[in-house]
Parts: structure tokens; C-alpha cells; sequence
């Protein structure tokens, strides 16, 4: 079981020294979770926060979106990595390749539209390197969350990964948020790294082994995560962000450390 994080602790004190890379999810952590999923955005105050910290660490966002949605909600920002579809999709290049999946990925999509047509508030999002199908808008979510689960069993080579009212299909040997977290640890040359997340893809990268040392912080804590460390809801992330600033503030007086 996770514990709550000491924003006091040496541990936390440890990520404003100079090697620090900074790893967040989107949904549910930077984002609040809507109902309408086009409808995610920041906050103007997580906005703000995001701005301050990538102004004083590299930033990565490692999202289950296409790396292509998630970047635009991030505009502006100065971002060093965006990552999708939960570590397989890198904006500006391909870990693998969508090529190599696409055939087996359009062949799911096909397979589950003609499975699942016909029940209400199922929608089908096909990313190029995965699918995720979302029923959080169907009215009676057991029933949705029994059908999907009974038509993602019957696709060939999916690793299916629950979410929050959604159910995400990779390829196997796919990329994953482990194996994305640690290739932003090696791309980065970091000396440590923080992540934070708050779902099941999620709880992947907080078992990842990495080379380096890592604080892992999940958001809403459940029994049996692999994270360290908690914050009790999103709206918690953006004390995070405004600590992680602070922790690189120049003292009074004083010019800050690079
Ligand atoms: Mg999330």
C-alpha cells in the first residue's frame, strides 16, 4: 500500500538538485476526468503550474491517447516528450511502428465494431498503435464493461488493460508505459526521475525496473499499487506541480541552481 507523499520528505527535496526528469499522465492527473473525453482539458491554474515546472525541469507527458490528441491539449507548453498510447506512440517518430501493428489493430477495430454494435455508448477509438474502447457514456456501465471485456477475449494477440470505464487493447510485444518510462529515462540522461499517475496502464510504469532512482506517485490510492507514494485526488497534482517549482526558486537573495 502506497503512503501519502511528505512534500517535507529528502526524497521530494531530492527532485529540485539538477538530473531531474519530470513523467505525468494526462487523464486523471493533469486532467480532470470528463465525461465527454474530447472535452479533457488543463485548468487554467494546472496550466499555469505545468508552465512553471517545464520552465525549471524536462517534462514529459505519457499519456494512453495518441501522442497527436494529447499534444494538442498541450499547446504552448514547452514540453521535452509527449507520449501515447500508453508508451508505443512518440511524437515525431515511431517506437516500433505503427505500420507493424496496423494490420492486426484494424482487424480488431473491424472485429469489435460488428461484436459491439448496437449497444449504446460504446465508442470504439481506433490510435494507429492501440485501441481503446470507452463506454463511460453507456447507460448501464456493468453491462458495457461485461461485453467489451467478453469481445476483447476473442482478439488474437491483444494484452488488454482495464482503465476508468475504459478497456485498452495492445498489441503484444507492444510498447508499455514501463518500457516508455524507461526509455525517457535513457533519452533524458536523467539522474532521477518522478512519475506521476493514477490508473491501471499506470501501475505498469510504477513496477518498471529502471536505472535510475524513481519517486512514483499514484493519484486516488488503491490497494496493492505498486506507487510508493499517493495523493488523494487530482486536484492534489497541482500542489505537487506548485512544490516541484518552489523546489527550484532561487533562495532569497540568491540566483537559482542549474
Ligand atoms: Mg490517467
Amino acid at each position: 500500500m502506497s503512503v501519502p507523499l511528505p512534500v517535507r520528505s529528502a526524497a521530494w527535496r531530492e527532485l529540485g538538485l539538477p538530473g531531474t526528469l519530470v513523467v505525468l499522465d494526462f487523464d486523471g492527473t493533469l486532467a480532470r476526468i470528463v465525461h465527454d473525453r474530447n472535452a479533457a482539458r488543463l485548468s487554467a491554474r494546472t496550466r499555469r503550474l505545468l508552465a512553471r515546472v517545464a520552465a525549471r525541469y524536462p517534462v514529459a507527458v505519457l499519456s494512453g491517447r495518441s501522442a497527436a490528441d494529447v499534444g494538442g491539449r498541450l499547446d504552448g507548453l514547452p514540453l521535452r516528450w509527449v507520449v501515447g498510447s500508453h508508451g508505443a506512440d512518440w511524437a515525431g517518430g515511431a517506437a516500433g511502428g505503427p505500420r507493424r501493428w496496423r494490420g492486426r489493430i484494424a482487424r480488431w477495430r473491424r472485429a469489435l465494431s460488428e461484436r459491439l454494435e448496437g449497444l449504446p455508448g460504446i465508442d470504439i477509438e481506433d490510435k494507429g498503435h492501440s485501441i481503446t474502447v470507452h463506454y463511460r457514456a453507456a447507460r448501464d456501465g456493468a453491462r458495457a464493461a461485461a461485453a467489451v471485456s467478453r469481445a476483447a477475449a476473442d482478439l488474437t494477440g491483444a494484452v488488454v488493460i482495464p482503465g476508468k470505464r475504459v478497456l485498452n487493447l495492445l498489441p503484444e510485444g507492444a510498447a508499455d508505459k514501463g518500457s516508455a518510462l524507461r526509455r525517457l529515462a535513457a533519452v533524458s540522461g536523467a539522474a532521477r526521475l518522478l512519475f506521476v499517475g493514477d490508473d491501471v496502464t499506470d501501475e505498469v510504469a510504477f513496477r518498471a525496473r529502471l536505472p535510475i532512482p524513481a519517486v512514483m506517485v499514484r493519484v486516488g490510492p488503491i490497494p496493492g499499487s505498486a506507487a510508493r507514494y499517493h495523493v488523494r485526488r487530482r486536484g492534489d497534482v497541482d500542489r505537487l506541480l506548485a512544490s516541484l517549482a518552489v523546489l527550484r526558486d532561487p533562495p532569497r537573495g540568491g540566483r537559482r541552481a542549474r
